[in-house]
């Protein structure tokens, strides 16, 4: 039978064994969080298309073609988000939250973009992205990199992953940069694909990330940015990289990267894996000093990074690092009439003396071939089974169901939580 009507291409739904592994990786991530003293935000999901359009820039692949962009009722012209920088730092300055203070902030959430939806590309993903704000670096842009590293670590998948690097510079030292690259672009022109052509006179920089193999050729020769720095660039990447090389966090310095969002400068970086194809990049981020003031702040300096969950999920299950975990640890069974009116109290009794545990009743009556059978199929570690006799001694029996051969054990109801709890411990 057709559906009436399916999800939207490109918006996925997550089943119970996804968000099996989701909640695994979410535990990961908020625990790095914590133990480096971030504190989480929720920004909303939707901001007023203005936001973006003067955060990410108008000339940009996000603002100009991939945003989900409407207007409301009222009439107001809203989008919804494509990333969460641009709305972190509306919420920092609305609520003056960096006014003489450092933040370090963190959220986790969905993002839209409407692209052709591919392995590891989708129009409905979520990020985990970190801002601080307050802090000029590079000791600080060298956390914000250990920080992701120590998360591969955790899964082992820091040798999956390659970290590039790179400085853009300074506002000054990129406009004297553009100047000369858009003269050498324009001296190509006729070699050039055609979003590179459209590009050289937009946003001639997002030239050097192009995909078209001719056109990386031709930019061997392109003027480097590198060559544009003066003392105070120089000296935030050459520490940025000692910072790194202390840590034991090795790097490739990669020029040709830009980054996809207008408001970046000085450090840039990617962690990128060939095991995804073309969707190789699972975070990206770097120091944006300009925005809060773009947006109508004081001057602020800020680093932050965004981080593809579908993208690191994906390499996990690729690699074989992650696979879901059953739900249930005790499986309380028994057949009856008298019995079922039993068995959601017994189970409560259990949940308050074990809160850790997770325990599912039984529900729908059947023999008890066929409840083993359920607790089977989810995996219990534990049945608790409930008969007459049980209930007129006041008593459970309480069956380890990974180990054939252990005895049944009737025990008194008040002292089942330490029977079970022994057998869940082994
Ligand atoms: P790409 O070059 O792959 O399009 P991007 O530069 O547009 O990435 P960012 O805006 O830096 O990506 O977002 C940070 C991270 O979010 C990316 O590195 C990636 O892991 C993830 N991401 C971005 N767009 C998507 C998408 N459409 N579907 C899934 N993940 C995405
Ligand atoms: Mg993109």
């Amino acid at each position: 039978m057709a559906l009436m009507v399916q999800a939207i291409r490109g918006m996925n739904d997550l089943l119970p064994e996804d968000t099996s592994v989701w909640q695994q990786v979410e535990k990961v991530l908020r625990q790095t969080m914590s133990s480096y003293g971030y504190s989480e935000v929720r920004m909303p999901i939707v901001e007023k298309t203005n936001l973006f359009c003067r955060a990410i820039g108008e000339v940009t692949d996000v603002v100009e073609k991939e945003m989900y962009s409407f207007e409301d009722r009222s009439g107001d012209h809203l989008s919804l988000r494509p990333e969460g920088t641009a709305g972190c730092v509306r919420a920092v300055l609305e609520h003056n939250l960096a006014y003489n203070q450092e933040q370090r902030l963190w959220y986790m959430g969905p993002m839209f973009r409407h692209e052709r939806p591919q392995k590891g590309r989708y129009r409905q993903f979520h990020q985990m992205g970190v801002e601080v704000f307050g802090l000029n670096g590079p000791d600080i842009d060298a956390e914000l990199i250990a920080l992701t590293y120590s998360i591969w670590k955790k899964f082992g998948i820091e040798n999956e992953l390659e970290l590039q690097l790179n400085s853009l510079g300074s506002a000054q030292e990129r406009a004297a940069y553009r100047e000369d690259l858009v003269k050498f672009l324009e001296a190509h022109f006729d070699d050039l694909d055609e979003d590179s052509k459209r590009r050289t006179h937009t946003n001639p920089l997002r030239v050097l990330d192009t995909k078209d193999e001719k056109v990386i050729e031709i930019l061997k020769d392109a003027p480097k940015l590198s060559n544009y720095f003066g003392e105070e660039t120089k000296n935030h990447f050459d520490r940025l990289q000692k910072f790194l090389d202390k840590l034991g966090i090795k790097y490739v310095l990669n020029d040709r990267l830009v980054r996809g969002l207008d408001y970046y400068n000085l450090t840039v970086f990617e962690w990128v894996t060939t095991a995804l194809g073309a969707q190789g990049t699972v975070c990206g981020g770097g120091r944006y000093d300009a925005l809060v003031e773009q947006l109508g702040g004081s001057p602020t300096k800020a680093v932050g990074f965004g981080l593809g969950m579908e993208r690191l999920i994906l390499l996990l299950t690729t690699l074989g690092k992650i696979a879901p975990k059953p739900n249930v640890d005790v499986y309380v069974v028994g057949a009856g009439d008298e019995v079922e009116l039993h068995m959601l109290e017994v189970s409560n009794f259990l949940r308050t003396e074990l809160p850790q545990a997770r325990i599912m009743t039984h529900c729908g009556g059947g023999n008890f071939k066929k409840q083993f059978k359920k607790a089977d199929k989810v995996q219990a570690k534990v049945a608790v089974i409930i008969g007459e006799a049980e209930i007129a001694n006041k008593s459970v029996t309480i069956k380890d169901m990974n180990n054939q051969d252990a005895q049944q054990q009737e025990v008194a109801i008040a002292d089942a939580p330490k029977a079970i709890l022994e057998i869940l411990n082994k």
